[in-house]
This record gives C-alpha cells, sequence and structure tokens, in this order.
C-alpha cells in the first residue's frame, strides 16, 4: 500500500511544475552538474516526503498555515490554522439525520463510523489538530450559508444540550470544544431574504447561539462584505496574513477599499421565484499570506437553470474581484450548476479540492470544466473528499486525472506562503495517517 502511494507520489514529483521548486540549480553553469544537483535535490525531496507517509499527520508549527479540509461524509468542515496559530472552522455540516437523505445510495455513510455524529467527528478532528493548544478552542466559526450540510439539521436527532437544543452539527462542535465568535450570514434578525422562522434548522442554531452568548460569552457577528478586519490575526500581526471578505447577501467587494457593490436587484423589484436562493448567498472569503492564495466560495452558483436572470450567475462576477489563486474549494460540491468557465478562466486555480457528500458530486461536466485547458493553461490537482461508485460510474474516463478519491484533504503551507504541500489523511479512523503526500507546490 505504502509503495503504491510512494509510485503515485513520484509521478506527482514528474510535474513540469516541481521543477520551479529548485531555482537554484536553474543557475548553474555547466548542464551535467545542473542534472547532478537536480536529481540529488529530487532524491532527497522523495525521501522526506516518502517518511511521512504512513505516520500521523506532524502538528502545525508557527509561521504555517494548515487548511484541514475535514472529511465526515455529511457535508463541509473546513478548520483553518492560521500562521500565528489563530483557529477558524467554517461549517460543519451533518446531513445524517434528515429523512429523505438517510441512508440513501446517493449519500455517503458518516466517517469514521456511524458511532458517532458528524459535529462530534468534527470537533474531535479539531481537537486533535489543535493538539498543540493547551486548551484547544475555536477562536472564529463561520456558517457559509443556513443549509444542513453546511450547518447541521436537528431534524430527527434525539441528542439535547442541558439547555434545551439539539445536538447537531455546528450546535454539537460547540458543546464540545469552546467556540469564541460565530459569524454567519444572517445574524442578528435572520430575515434576509425572507425571515427564516419556520425554518427548524435556524430556530434551533438562534437557541444555541442565544445559550452561549449568555452562558459562555460567545460574539456573535454578522459577515461583512468587503472587510479585511474581521478575521484577524489574533496572536501576532508580524505575518504577511489577511482574510478578506468577498461577498454574502448579494454584497461584493469591488477590489477597492472596503466597498461593496449590489449583485442583486431591489428584492422589491423581483418575483418570488427570483429571489435569491440560499445558496448564491453564501459567505465567501479568499485568504492570502504572501503569494499563496485560497479561494473559499461556500455554494455559489454559476451554471443557472434556463430562464432564470442573469444576476442569478454569481460566480462570474465573484471571481473577478478574486484573481488567480492557488488553492479553490470548490463551489457547491462540484454539483453541476457549480465552477463555470469564466470563474476558472479567472481563478486559474493550480489545486481543487471537492468536499463532496453525494453521488452528484461532482457532476461530469464540471470536472470536464476543472481539467479543461480551454479555460487556462496549466497542470491542475484535484482531490476529492469522497467519491461513491456511483459517481465514479459517471466520470469513468476522468478517473484517472484525479488526484485523490477520498480523505481528508490538508493543505500545509510553509511560514511566509512561498511554498506549500496536500497531505491526505485516512479518514476510516482518528489515526490522522498521512495516504500520500503531493507538491511541494511554489505559489505564484
Ligand atoms: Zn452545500
Amino acid at each position: 500500500m505504502i509503495y503504491a502511494q510512494y509510485i503515485r507520489h513520484s509521478a506527482s514529483l514528474g510535474r513540469p511544475r516541481l521543477h520551479s521548486t529548485f531555482p537554484a540549480v536553474v543557475g548553474c553553469e555547466q548542464p551535467s552538474v545542473r542534472l547532478a544537483l537536480l536529481l540529488v535535490l529530487c532524491l532527497f525531496s522523495l525521501c522526506s516526503l516518502a517518511q511521512q507517509v504512513g505516520k500521523p499527520l506532524p502538528k502545525w508549527k508557527e509561521g504555517g498555515l494548515d487548511i484541514h479540509h475535514i472529511n465526515t461524509g455529511q457535508g463541509s468542515a473546513t478548520l483553518l490554522v492560521f500562521p500565528d496559530g489563530t483557529t477558524l472552522l467554517v461549517d460543519a455540516g451533518a446531513i445524517n439525520s434528515r429523512d429523505w437523505r438517510t441512508n440513501k445510495p446517493r449519500n455517503i455513510p458518516t466517517k469514521p463510523s456511524n458511532e458517532r455524529q458528524a459535529g462530534e467527528w468534527i470537533a474531535r478532528y479539531v481537537q486533535k489538530a489543535l493538539a498543540h493548544q493547551t486548551s484547544p478552542a475555536i477562536d472564529y466559526a463561520l456558517i457559509s450559508h443556513f443549509h444542513d450540510d453546511h450547518m447541521g439539521t436537528p431534524l430527527n436527532v434525539m441528542k439535547q444540550s442541558s439547555a434545551g437544543y439539539t445536538l447537531a452539527g455546528i450546535t454539537e462542535v460547540g458543546e464540545l470544544i469552546p467556540i469564541r465568535k460565530i459569524i454567519d450570514r444572517g445574524w442578528p434578525d435572520y430575515s434576509y431574504p425572507t425571515p427564516m422562522t419556520a425554518d427548524s434548522m435556524v430556530s434551533n442554531y438562534r437557541r444555541f447561539l442565544q445559550w452561549q452568548q449568555q452562558h459562555k460569552g460567545m460574539d456573535i457577528e454578522r459577515f461583512r462584505a468587503g472587510s479585511n478586519d474581521q478575521l484577524v490575526l489574533l496572536k501576532s500581526k508580524k505575518y504577511p496574513f489577511e482574510v478578506r471578505n468577498i461577498a454574502v447577501n448579494g454584497e461584493m467587494w469591488t477590489g477597492s477599499g472596503n466597498q461593496t457593490a449590489s449583485l442583486f436587484p431591489p428584492l422589491s423589484s423581483l418575483k418570488s421565484a427570483d429571489f435569491p436562493n440560499e445558496n448564491m448567498c453564501s459567505a465567501v472569503f479568499q485568504i492570502r499570506y504572501g503569494k499563496f492564495d485560497y479561494f473559499s466560495g461556500g455554494d455559489l452558483q454559476g451554471v443557472i437553470r434556463f430562464g432564470a436572470p442573469a444576476w442569478h450567475d454569481v460566480e462570474t462576477p465573484i471571481a473577478q474581484v478574486v484573481g488567480p489563486v492557488e488553492v479553490q474549494l470548490v463551489d457547491h460540491h462540484g454539483y453541476p450548476d457549480s465552477q463555470n468557465g469564466a470563474l476558472l478562466t479567472r481563478l486559474q486555480p493550480r489545486v481543487m479540492v471537492v468536499p463532496s457528500w453525494a453521488s452528484s458530486h461532482p457532476g461530469k461536466d464540471v470536472l470536464e470544466r476543472m481539467f479543461s485547458e480551454e479555460f487556462y493553461k496549466g497542470p491542475r490537482d484535484v482531490f476529492m473528499t469522497n467519491l461513491l461508485p456511483e459517481a465514479k460510474t459517471a466520470i469513468a474516463d476522468l478517473l484517472p486525472r484525479l488526484q485523490s478519491e477520498g480523505g481528508h484533504v490538508v493543505i500545509r503551507v510553509e511560514k511566509g506562503g512561498k511554498k506549500y504541500q496536500i497531505m491526505v489523511l485516512d479518514d476510516t479512523t482518528e489515526s490522522f495517517r498521512v495516504k500520500a503526500v503531493y507538491g511541494p507546490y511554489q505559489s505564484k
């Protein structure tokens, strides 16, 4: 097994991009010396990377940026450890309790097992990933939008807090690990684009917020489009690091100062059938660390249904203010309405991570677009957190082009942001065992 992974890794290292990792060698005068040095460096790199395979993920180090795409099979959950140690959890999906999504062939069973709910698995992962802290805590939790695969649904869940709300997704994470501040698109009135009072998931979440605020001192804020001072380094400002809030609720950063523009027409001018949907309202952000860029677009859509107004494509305008990135969390799990050509042309991601949980993730045409050089030239690596047999059948001829078909996908950016690696971790246990390592990649 390890040998097979080593071979796969070797193949990854053979890609042209790797050569840019060794600029010193290119400067040598003698071709033979240059070749020998290159071989030595490649071997050294191969050996050091191969040493990591089969072992637990090394701990986060000060100055590094870790982005863990946690795979429970139940929706999105991303833990970020900023260079100074500040922590951000984006989403905590838990779909398993909704009847029509239970034990259906189109869905993925809970990982590592059904012994616990997804929220508890996420909390346990976070505690382990933050083992360098004496008492692990989440500084910021961000809920990108109010869907069960991003926040967890209480429907049919028996597990209750002593305070009377149901424990599922983010409310379960908050029961097990302290969350200092939570940020979402609805606080404080939860009324955009229409009041959410009838939504049992949002109502349960609001009971959780109220209790946490009163008894644990948790701060709650609404995600502010255009801001670069809402998600900040809390322990040290010495790193060239920034989180820019790109868009939320149809309000988008213009690229200038903290100014925003509206993507949606006034609601009063719309038929209710054309109202912005929940996915279009996602909280979207970009991270910059030196030359390294990461984009997280929630469930944005860019391929709209026939007859829908053109402004329902929100990927196209949002991509224009983002620009090229090293790593993209693929929009809407790679569902057929995501990853349009304009977005790919603008973002040109070197690495794409698909947070999949159903047989429709990724759509075949979506994957074809992601691999197409029609939109941008050069290599790109695609990592799935899951891939159901039904999805494999549907995308069969593209299957060999995927770097990874499953596991937690960890982006480890080195101090300063110049280089990064991808580690795929075993998701069948809580071992944090590294299954494969990719890179190093050079940030542009
Ligand atoms: Zn989703």
